[in-house]
């Protein structure tokens, strides 16, 4: 689980409310809200 202004590390991510996949490309990247929805919480994608 990440949440937005967290820095969860370089991945990808997928918001929980819709889906949508946010890549972060660096370890000191924070997670932004989604950019669809405004969600706050993700979860690791593979
Ligand atoms: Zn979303």
């Amino acid at each position: 689980m990440a949440k937005t202004g967290e820095q969860p590390g370089a991945g990808k991510y997928k918001c929980d409310n819709c889906g949508q996949i946010i890549n972060l490309d660096s370890d000191t990247d924070r997670m932004p809200p989604c950019p669809n929805c405004n969600n706050t919480t993700f979860k690791k994608a593979k």
